[in-house]
């Protein structure tokens, strides 16, 4: 699996890196969420989660 901020259009509300803060974090740059790291077997289903909960819906996911 993949995973891919918009994080120009990222809120900034930081749900993603609560659920997953393996692969997501808000960057103090820019204040807004990036994907750091890819998804494992073992942080794949929170990265899921994060993404379906995402007020912005601006993770993108892939295989
Ligand atoms: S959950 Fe969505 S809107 Fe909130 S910080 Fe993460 S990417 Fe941004």
């Amino acid at each position: 699996m993949k995973a891919s901020v918009d994080s120009k259009n990222c809120w900034g509300c930081g749900l993603c890196e609560a659920t997953c803060p393996e692969v997501f974090r808000i960057e103090s740059k820019d204040d807004r969420a990036h994907a750091y790291a890819e998804p494992t077997d073992s942080t794949a289903d929170n990265v899921k989660k994060a993404a379906e909960e995402c007020p912005a819906k601006v993770i993108e996911i892939w295989d």
